[in-house]
């Protein structure tokens, strides 16, 4: 099973040898995104091409010894102007060893103002083989000038797939959901009635809300132009229908609703309110 996004995009980089000069993987916090961004990196500076762990490229940057890789955190909070600066010194070089520099920048919606504005300058000249790659919950958690200048690379998370050979009440209505969906104007009438059928599922609550999160993560993906990326195949043409109807900014709502909805659930919320919350915002 796919796990994750752009992965047949990513592959065709490789073999054109054409990366862009930087990137934005974003995705949620279980994505493992800079796990992502880390082996398209060591693919990139691979020997072999491939990322195949054991020629000397990839051993030295599995062991942080590596002059062409590097990756930057926040330091405490942010990440700052001085970090950016360093990083800046570094580029100016060139890589030594491989064919490109690379530079991924972990938690990139933790940009100072200041060091936003100092990376930004080297986006806009790139200099030479540098690649950075930016991770972030989403295209909107980091400045909008930083997101423009890279291309977006969705990641999703590795889930799992749904028992398939029962067929029980609760995955009937999973399996339903998405065409309903396409006609959910979200009236009072309509939320009050939808968390009551759903109220009856309480046990398989977190289930629920995981797949809806995979529903609309798969429309921000659609949306992406990533259509291969997408997780749950079997509801490819009701994403797409919806997708076409929707704006970024929408999709980012309804993702938004569902993390925020799991995550109550996580603290132990009310069930009841929390779909009647979630139900609300996501209606179009
Ligand atoms: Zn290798």
């Amino acid at each position: 099973m796919k796990n994750w996004v752009g992965e047949d995009f990513l592959k065709q980089i490789l073999a054109a040898k054409k990366p862009a000069h930087a990137y934005l993987f974003f995705g949620s916090e279980n994505s493992q995104k800079e796990e992502k961004a880390k082996q398209f990196a060591t693919s990139l500076l691979c020997l072999e091409k491939n990322g195949c762990g054991v020629c000397l490229s990839c051993k030295k940057i599995k062991s942080g010894n590596h002059p062409d890789f590097r990756v930057i955190h926040p330091d405490g909070e942010k990440i700052k102007i001085s970090q950016i600066r360093n990083l800046k010194a570094e580029a100016r070089y060139g890589p030594l060893e491989g064919d490109w520099k690379i530079f991924i920048i972990a938690d990139s919606q933790s940009f100072t103002e200041e060091a936003g504005q100092s990376l930004l300058k080297i986006l806009e000249e790139p200099e030479g083989e540098i690649i950075f790659i930016l991770t972030a919950p989403n295209p909107s958690s980091i400045l909008p000038t930083l997101a423009s200048r890279c291309q977006w690379v969705p990641i999703q998370p590795s889930v799992q797939e749904h028992d398939s050979e029962k067929n029980s009440a609760w995955q009937t209505l999973l399996r339903e959901m998405p065409e309903d969906f396409l006609k959910f104007a979200g009236n009072s009438f309509e939320i009050f009635e939808k968390a009551s059928l759903l109220e009856d599922y309480q046990e398989n609550r977190e289930a629920i809300f995981k797949f809806l999160l995979s529903f609309f993560r798969d429309l921000m993906v659609i949306k992406s132009g990533w259509e291969d990326g997408i997780l749950l195949e079997k509801f490819q043409r009701i994403e797409k229908e919806m997708a076409d109807k929707l704006t970024f900014y929408d999709i980012q709502k309804k993702i938004d609703a569902a993390e925020e909805a799991l995550n109550y659930l996580n603290h132990s919320g009310n069930f009841r309110l929390v779909i009647e919350n979630l139900l609300y915002k996501i209606k179009t």
